[in-house]
């Protein structure tokens, strides 16, 4: 078994084209994963794979459920047993999500808060 000795590498941002050093340390940590394709700055902006983000365009609490608005793409419903630690959403939270098809059409599933609404208080 040939020994493949790991070294740091330069890679190039398919999203910003910055150059970032891809280190040993996490190489090792990939463990035969495919190299990273986005620079650090951008895997922390972009919704990690098969996530999406959105805002909250209307949630009624008393139903428990309402829509998210994407970027690009139509909205999307989500019922309050999809949501991830917050027991309400609120019209302009940002949040992560992932779409499953539901007997109704797609709709968000595992949606997490990212961000609340700044002008929110109660
Ligand atoms: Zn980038």
């Amino acid at each position: 078994m040939a020994l493949q000795t790991l070294q740091d590498e330069i890679r190039y941002c398919e999203r910003c084209g910055i150059s970032f050093l891809w280190e040993v340390e996490a190489q090792k940590r990939q463990q035969g994963e495919p190299a990273p394709t986005l620079c650090p700055g951008c895997r922390r902006l972009l919704p990690p794979p098969g996530r999406e983000r959105g805002v909250v365009k209307w949630y009624n609490r008393r139903r428990r459920y309402g829509f998210i608005v994407r970027p690009g793409q139509p909205d999307v419903f989500v019922h309050g047993s999809h949501l991830e630690e917050s027991r309400h959403l609120r019209p302009g939270d940002l949040v992560e999500f992932q779409v499953v098809m539901g007997d109704q059409g797609p709709m968000a599933t595992s949606c997490r808060v990212l961000a609340h609404y700044p002008d929110w208080d109660e």
